[in-house]
């Protein structure tokens, strides 16, 4: 694939932008043709991609989207920083508009001025699974990584070589 640089959520988005509505007719018919190795390839460029970019020299999504985290994330993490669940979440979390637990802060209050999660080993599933272009039956997620292609290099241009495939 491409080499994939860094590009702030700004130059991201602006980049979809240009794309948008020939991006979203491509992701609409994949969804629907479900192709089978669709997966396979996903998951190749996936691991092409980190094995060339380093998430420290990005950092993009710690920055401007933070994860939804579920009550197993809040006990890890209360647990990893010595603290009382209840204290945890007083200190850290809001609930949402949409009802879910997410940081009170943004950029996150975890992520360390060098980009490193001061709470790696026990960070959120969410953070672990971010940006889910290693999981099964990815046509049910490209809506969110068009989506995604505003904060992430690495999904913009997993998204782009799927359609260079397809041309
Ligand atoms: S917990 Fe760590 S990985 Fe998750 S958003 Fe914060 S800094 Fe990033
Ligand atoms: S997952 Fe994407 S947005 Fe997050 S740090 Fe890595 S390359 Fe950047």
């Amino acid at each position: 694939m491409r080499k994939v640089e860094y590009k702030t959520p700004e130059e991201l988005k602006l980049l979809t932008d240009k794309t948008r509505g020939e991006t979203a007719a491509f992701l609409k018919k994949l969804k629907k043709k479900k192709p089978k190795d669709l997966d396979d390839f996903v998951q190749g460029l996936h691991i092409d991609a980190f094995a060339q970019f380093n998430c420290l020299d990005c950092a993009n999504c710690c920055k401007t989207i933070g994860p939804r985290l579920i009550d197993k994330d809040v006990e890890r993490l209360a647990k990893h920083l010595k603290m009382k669940a209840s204290d945890f979440m007083e200190q850290y979390i809001r609930v949402d508009e949409d009802g879910d637990m997410v940081f009170r802060d943004n950029p996150c209050p975890f992520l360390m001025p060098d980009n490193y999660c001061m709470v790696y080993e026990n960070r959120p599933r969410a953070c672990r699974e971010y940006p889910h272009t290693d999981r099964k039956r990815f046509y049910q997620i490209l809506q969110l990584s068009h989506l995604n292609c505003e904060t992430c290099p690495v999904v913009y241009e997993i998204i782009e070589e799927l359609k260079q495939k397809q041309r």
